[in-house]
């Protein structure tokens, strides 16, 4: 008998645990609650196993909710339309000020001809209990606290090992998704080992008042000699500061009071970036200090991966929670009209695999590149003069930044820029 069948009372973990399920998601933040909502959309009988117990308001704190534009459309399938509003998030556009000058378009969106196309500073503290609420609203039951340990294939579906609330159990789901993120235990057990990919940059970032939001709320990132400097106004006129850094730079940059002076110090320095004169910090700086690109295949064992587990990259690029979601929505397209039987499952897995080939990992190399320190200064200062001085490849530079165009047609935009601009000399 399915948790949803039973007249015993509430569902507890111990009761869901020893249910049989259509779908057991495992991992319940971005990318496991968009499959629970798209799968239980679909009809399908879905729970979500959380090994951390959520409460209504826990959020995953090192992230800088830069939601990138391509990601947006996606809320409204997932019944987070609302978080569009003002009050939840801030609609943003990129401004880049790079070694050729700004890459700043006109007008609010990132496509003057798609009215509504912004990036969102969208805060994990408003999005994660939003995205679990609409899981459940859709009819997943989330099993917090509870842990996957192991899993095994059986002739008609998965059994999984789990830990929890009762002590250890099993579960039974005809499809496993793999939402685990970046340190996958499913892809320990499956074997699908990650790629690393060096990052020579940290991260330090922290909430202030006092800073003036930019016009028409713009996020400005400066590209100051081998680092990136971010800022991003919020609700409530707050706003977040990032630094990606060179680790060398932030060396001696010790103790939570000292690094704090050090980091506006920092940002007081770059004429380009909002004033921190009056800045207020709410916290002490968050961040890491070594966090290299992991990348996996997305189907392994018959199980496909989502989000960070199947691909975590330099969070520089602030392509994560997109990628959590678009990852997800995949699935869901490769799966949507099949039976969760042998050959649906099979059909379904190859059709994902597929979508993730051609529509993320394409993003991956140009990201993992731009997390080397280490570059032909000349060639990037070339680079960025023949952005900036076109203007249709400015819009083009942003659209691929905002994950709206794939590289290569950047890249076929950026040598027709390049020609363009040979041929102005002749
Ligand atoms: C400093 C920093 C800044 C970032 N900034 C941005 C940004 O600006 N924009 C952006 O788009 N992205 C950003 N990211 C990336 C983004 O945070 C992640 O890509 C995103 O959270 C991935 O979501 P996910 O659901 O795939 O994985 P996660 O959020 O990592 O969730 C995985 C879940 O699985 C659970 N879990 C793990 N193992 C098990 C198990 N065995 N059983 C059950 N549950 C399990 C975990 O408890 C966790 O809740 C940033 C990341 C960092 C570190």
């Amino acid at each position: 008998m399915s948790i949803q069948e039973s007249t015993s009372g509430p569902t507890t973990a111990a009761q869901a645990a020893d249910a049989e399920w259509d779908v057991a998601v495992v991992g319940g933040s971005l990318a496991g609650c968009a499959v629970a909502i798209h799968f239980s959309t679909m009809g399908h009988r879905v729970a979500v196993l959380e090994r951390k117990t959520t409460g209504d308001d826990h959020y995953k704190q090192l992230c800088t909710h830069f939601v990138q534009p391509h990601t947006v459309a996606l809320l409204g399938p997932l019944g987070l339309a609302h978080l569009r509003e003002p009050g939840n998030s801030v609609a943003t556009k990129a401004v880049f000020v790079t070694p050729g000058g700004a890459v700043d378009t006109p007008g609010p969106d990132y496509d003057p001809a798609q009215p509504g196309s912004t990036a969102l500073n969208l805060e994990r503290r408003v999005l994660d209990p939003a995205i679990r609420e609409s899981a459940r609203r859709h009819g997943a039951t989330f099993l917090d606290g509870v842990g996957v340990e192991a899993v095994r294939q059986e002739a008609d579906g998965w059994v999984l090992d789990v830990t929890g609330e009762g002590g250890p159990r099993q579960l039974r789901a005809r499809l496993v998704v793999a939402a685990d993120g970046r340190r996958s235990t499913l892809a320990g057990l499956l074997d699908n080992p990650a790629e690393s990919r060096p990052n020579e940059r940290v991260a330090l970032f922290g909430y202030f008042t006092g800073i003036e939001a930019p016009a028409l709320n713009r996020s400005i990132f400066v590209m100051n000699d081998r680092d990136l400097a971010c800022s991003y106004p919020l609700v409530d006129g707050r706003t977040e500061l990032v630094l990606f850094a060179d680790k060398a730079r932030v060396a001696d940059w010790r103790g939570a009071d000292g690094r704090m002076q050090e980091f506006l110090k920092y940002f007081d320095g770059i004429a380009e970036a909002p004033s921190v004169a009056n800045a207020v910090p709410e916290g002490p700086l968050l961040g890491y200090s070594d966090y290299p690109s992991l990348l996996r295949r997305p189907v392994a064992g018959a199980v496909p991966f989502v989000g960070d587990a199947a691909l975590s990259v330099d969070a520089m690029s602030g392509v994560g929670c997109g990628f959590a979601l678009l990852s997800a929505d995949l699935l869901a397209r490769a799966f949507r009209g099949r039976e969760l039987t042998g050959e649906g499952v099979r059909e379904g897995l190859d059709d994902y695999r597929k979508r993730f080939e051609s529509t993320i990992l394409p993003h991956a190399e140009g990201i993992c590149g731009d997390s080397l320190v280490e570059k032909d200064e000349a060639t990037r200062k070339r680079m960025f003069d023949t952005i900036c001085g076109n203007p249709e490849l400015s819009q083009k530079y942003l659209a691929l930044t905002g994950r709206m165009v794939m590289p290569a047609e950047f890249q076929r935009a950026f040598m027709r820029g390049l020609m363009a601009r040979g041929a102005a000399r002749k």
